[in-house]
């Protein structure tokens, strides 16, 4: 089962791919954690990406694709898998279909979480990501056991530069200029479903699953 999660940032794609991911038992590919991944371990990928991120912009087509197109190709990708965050572009999202008809394979679903921008930028001051291993939390919605100390591996949490507001109004900006005309795309491809994604987490879920089956 080979999926795409769409959505504003903030929208809670990320932790719905991974909920995903485990249920299905495929590989979760965020390009955010990798590139994250990167610059912690310094990396000339990290250090380029680092600079648009920061910024809240894109990091260009050209950095982005090959990284998924390798990615898409390992082996735990056989039985497919759950995309977060790519592609963000319609560039990117060529780029994928024909990578994929390369290998005879397409896409079988697009989900939408969709979460007007109000809500967002008020979800995204809450969001707090672990340095140590990225895992993501919420003050509110989603708490660690001890204040600012990730659950996964005791690691520090903090507001990520481009959770701030400042850069969260720059990056939905972004979303609707760029990774919205994504819904169209895949709307022609009839492959999108979209899903309410201000409802509780655990019911969001549950929608997808009604998406994709048990
Ligand atoms: P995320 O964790 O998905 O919110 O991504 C964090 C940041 O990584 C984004 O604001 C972009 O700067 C960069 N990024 C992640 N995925 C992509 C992508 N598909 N294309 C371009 N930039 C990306």
């Amino acid at each position: 089962m080979k999926i795409i999660m769409l959505g504003a940032p903030g929208a809670g794609k990320g932790t719905q791919a991974k909920k995903i991911a485990a249920k299905y038992g495929i590989p979760h590919i965020s390009t955010g954690d990798i590139f994250r991944a990167n610059i912690k371990n310094g990396t000339e990928l990290g250090k380029k990406a680092k600079t648009y991120m920061d910024q809240g912009m894109l990091v260009p087509d050209d950095l982005t694709v090959d990284l998924v197109t390798d990615r898409i190709h390992k082996d735990d990708c056989k039985n497919g898998y759950v995309l977060d965050g790519f592609p963000r572009t319609i560039p990117q999202a060529e780029a994928l279909d024909k990578a994929l008809s390369a290998m005879n394979e397409k896409l079988d679903h697009a989900i939408e979480v969709n979460v007007p921008d109000e809500n967002i930028v008020k979800r995204m001051s809450g969001r707090r990501a672990c340095l140590n291993c990225g895992a993501t939390y919420h003050v509110v919605h989603a708490p660690t056991k001890v204040e600012n100390i990730c659950d996964m591996c005791g690691g520090e949490l903090i507001l990520r530069d481009d959770d701030k507001p400042e850069t969260v109004l720059k990056r939905l900006g972004i979303y609707h200029n760029q990774t919205k005309p994504l819904i169209d795309y895949y709307k022609e491809e009839g492959i999108l479903t979209t899903i309410d994604g201000t409802a509780a987490l655990e019911d969001v879920f549950k929608a997808i699953i009604a998406i994709l089956g048990e």
